[in-house]
């Protein structure tokens, strides 16, 4: 007995020491910027999906100066389309000349596909997806130590995110939902995270457990692996 005790002593000061040997705790977490503006980190890397945007654009989330001085060197931007409430050309050109970093859009989101084959543990997926008034919209798909995370973008219909098996994390806007309800579309992911609302939108009804709703900006999802 007391043998088993010293060993269970014994790989719970390896956890502890593991953890702190690396300064990061094993997670990525997802800082909901606004709209379907996020950052997403694992300690290492920083990720920036459709941010910066334009802030208050089409009546959509504002943020501060201080979101932009905050965004991180050396970081990927990637961006599901170039429409104001996601992408602003101004403030990515000088981001991108203060602090670094590479852009990836539908224009040359294959480099990223290419790119991803070099970061450990990142894997990355493209999916051509329709938007109204803009020709080239892209949904994402991020495989992350091993957590798939899918980023929809404005996308309308749910066709595409139907036939994504096992994500993790879901990253939809909340037509999709109805979309998906309607057409009898199945959303195969743990949880869903509702983005692209408007500052002032409610969501009616309960919110189910595998369900979060990004209305509070800045609000983080931790995501272990
Ligand atoms: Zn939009």
């Amino acid at each position: 007995m007391k043998y088993v005790g010293r060993k269970i002593c014994f790989v719970f000061a390896l956890v502890v020491t593991s953890n702190l040997g690396f300064g990061q705790p094993n997670e990525i977490t997802v800082r909901f910027i606004g709209n379907c503006g996020l950052y997403l980190t694992d300690g290492e890397l920083n990720v920036y999906v459709d941010f910066p945007y334009k802030s208050g654009a089409f009546g959509y989330m504002e943020y501060d100066e201080a979101q932009l001085d905050s965004i991180k060197e050396d970081a990927i931007f990637i961006f599901t389309h170039k429409h104001g409430d996601h992408y602003s050309r101004k403030h990515t050109k000088r981001v991108l000349k203060a602090k670094n970093g590479e852009k990836f859009t539908p224009w040359n989101i294959s480099k990223l596909e290419k790119r991803s084959e070099t970061i450990p543990d990142f894997d990355f997926e493209a999916f051509k997806t329709k938007h109204r008034f803009s020709f080239n919209h892209y949904s994402y798909l991020i495989t992350w130590h091993g957590k798939k995370i899918y980023l929809s973008g404005d996308t309308e219909s749910a066709e595409t995110i139907g036939k994504v098996d096992d994500m993790d994390w879901a990253f939809i806007p909340y037509w999709i939902l109805y979309d998906a309800e309607e057409n009898d579309i199945e959303i195969k992911a743990k949880m869903k995270a509702l983005y692209h609302l408007y500052p002032q939108q409610k969501i009616e009804g309960e919110i189910p457990d595998d369900m979060v709703v990004l209305n509070v900006q800045n609000q983080l999802i931790r995501i272990p692996y």
